[in-house]
Order: structure tokens, then sequence, then C-alpha cells
């Protein structure tokens, strides 16, 4: 089964303290479709300018994503740059240019409309309602977001989440959007919002998935070599929705399995600067990190 991802598609400007490095590329969508793409067709819906880099386009093609709801227009493509502390964790945005999103309407392409799996990368709600709008009768549809839209789009956002199956966002967007202090009460009360499932990410702590019906607590991967954490949130999305694709299952095992091979793409994404490490990343490479998630998490009885 395919995935419709829309988001952003941008070139980042990165700055760690040991390294800096500038357009590269970057965006919700293009994180998260080339995470997907590891296992199923992805639709992609985005738009860049024409100053958007050829072989970027390759980098898409390589990974067999439909480019057809990519639109090039006159005019720059989205700009974000951000700068990150000693604690990787703590990041500063420096800039965000919009450019060509600003007035982006994708109308999809005819084949586009029966994509059966959805997933609304990070970018304004309105524009995500906007997508979804024009998907007939989707099986799951999974939503990111950020600060920003919690802050600046909070109407639109709410009106997202009785349109959507799962909400993803992390620790401190929960906490800022439910006004709770508690992840398990945030997640709660976003359940009661409308989505059926959430997922709380908490960094190098792992997730959180909620069901009204289930909750489930996910380790992180031990990582010692992180050379720049941009993307990990939407390859989690990315490789989340994707799993769910390929198996074409939403049962409450499948979403577990769901949150793992999402936290196994990003803890790949976050060993090297943009889509670097994902280029290179092979099958084998996902079972090996799945099957060490799987050592982690599991105890018996002594
Ligand atoms: P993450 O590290 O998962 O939060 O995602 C970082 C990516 O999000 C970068 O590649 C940025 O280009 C992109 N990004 C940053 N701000 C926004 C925004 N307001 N809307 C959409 N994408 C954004």
């Amino acid at each position: 089964m395919s995935v419709l991802i829309t988001g952003s598609v941008a070139l980042d400007s990165v700055k760690t303290p040991l390294e800096e490095h500038h357009d590269l590329l970057g965006g919700s969508a293009s994180y998260a479709s080339v995470a997907a793409s590891f296992f199923t067709p992805v639709n992609m819906v985005a738009i860049v300018g024409t100053d958007f880099p050829k072989k970027y386009f390759e980098l898409y093609r390589k990974h067999g994503i439909n480019l057809d709801g990519l639109q090039v227009a006159a005019g720059q493509t989205f700009r974000w740059s951000g700068e990150y502390e000693w604690d990787l964790n703590k990041r500063q945005t420096l800039s965000v240019c919009l450019n060509v999103f600003e007035t982006f309407q994708p109308g999809l392409p005819e084949a586009y409309k029966a994509t059966p799996y959805v997933l609304l990368a990070n970018i304004s709600p309105k524009l995500q309602m906007h997508v979804l709008a024009q998907v007939s009768g989707p099986k799951f549809v999974v939503a990111d977001t950020m600060d920003l839209w919690i802050e600046r789009e909070r109407d639109a956002l709410v009106e997202l989440l009785r349109h959507i199956d799962c909400l993803i966002l992390n620790e401190s967007e929960a906490r800022e959007f439910t006004q709770q202090t508690n992840l398990i009460k945030a997640g709660r009360q976003i359940l009661k919002q409308g989505p059926k499932f959430v997922v709380v990410k908490k960094g190098e702590h792992g997730s959180l998935l909620f069901a009204n019906d289930m909750f489930f607590s996910a380790p992180a991967y031990p990582l010692e070599g992180i050379h720049d954490p941009t993307g990990a949130g939407d390859c989690f999305a990315g490789g989340f929705a994707g799993y769910l694709a390929w198996k074409d299952r939403v049962d409450h095992n499948t979403l577990r399995n769901a949150v793992i091979h999402g936290s196994v793409i990003a803890s790949y994404c976050v060993e090297d600067f943009s889509l670097t490490r994902l280029e290179s990343l092979t099958q084998p490479e996902i079972k090996e990190r799945y099957d060490l998630f799987q050592v982690m998490s599991r105890f018996e009885m002594s």
C-alpha cells in the first residue's frame, strides 16, 4: 500500500558545536518520504523553487518516490536554519523563510487521490487540511506538528485533530498544546480531541504510544555517534507511517512495531547531516537495529 506524504521541502543551514553546513536538503516531507520509502511506495506533495538543486530530485527518484505532486514554482525554495547547543537536544531556530510555501495550495494529481495511507508531515495545519480534504476515504491518517503551529494556528490544528487517526508530537509540544505538565495526562487529553492514537516523542528517551485501551513505551536506541539531530522527528513519522502502509494493518501490535521502525530510521538519520546516512541505509541495517530494540526491551521474571 502506498502512502501520500505532504510537508516541507527545504534547503537547511545547520550549525552544531562542531560543524556548520549550508543549503542542505531538508524539510519534513524530504525526511519523512525517504524514511517511508524503506517500507512502501511514496506519493510526495510539496513545492520547491527554481533554485532547488537537480541532484536532490535524483535522490528522491533513487528512493522510488513519486514526484508528480512536487511542484516547481518561480521563486525560492523554503529555507530554515538552526543551531544546536552542546546538549544536542537543545536547538534554536535562527530563521524560517516560507518562500514558495507562502501561497502553496496544491491540487492533488488524480492518481494520488485514492492513496490509502496519509502522512501530513510538519507544515501549517491549514495546508495539511487542504491536502487531506482531497484524499478520498483514506484508511489511516497520521499528522505531525510543531510548536510554531501550536502557537500561531491553534484553531486550525484543533480542527485537524477531528479528521486524523494519529497525532505525533514531541514532549514539549504535547505539554504546550495541552497545558499539562504530565505527559500521560497530555496524551490522554489529546485522545479526547479526535485522534484514536497519539505518539509523544521524547528524543533520546524514546516515545510513548497512547490509545484509549492501550499504552506502549518504546525505548530509544542508545546512540553514541549523533552528528545532526535535524529531521529525526520527521524520519520517525515517515518510518511509522511507511511501516503501517507496508503492513496495511493498524492493530495495536502493528502500531507498536511501527513506533520501533520509526525509531530505527530516526536513529540512523542523526548519524550524519541532512539525508546523507539514509542514502546509504540498507534493509539488513534496519533489521539489525530492530532486533537490538527487541533485545533491549525484553525481560522475563527472574
Ligand atoms: P525536526 O528536526 O524533525 O524538527 O525537523 C527539521 C526539519 O523541519 C528541517 O529540515 C526544516 O527544514 C523543517 N522545518 C523547520 N521549520 C518548519 C516549519 N515551520 N514548517 C515545516 N517544516 C519546517
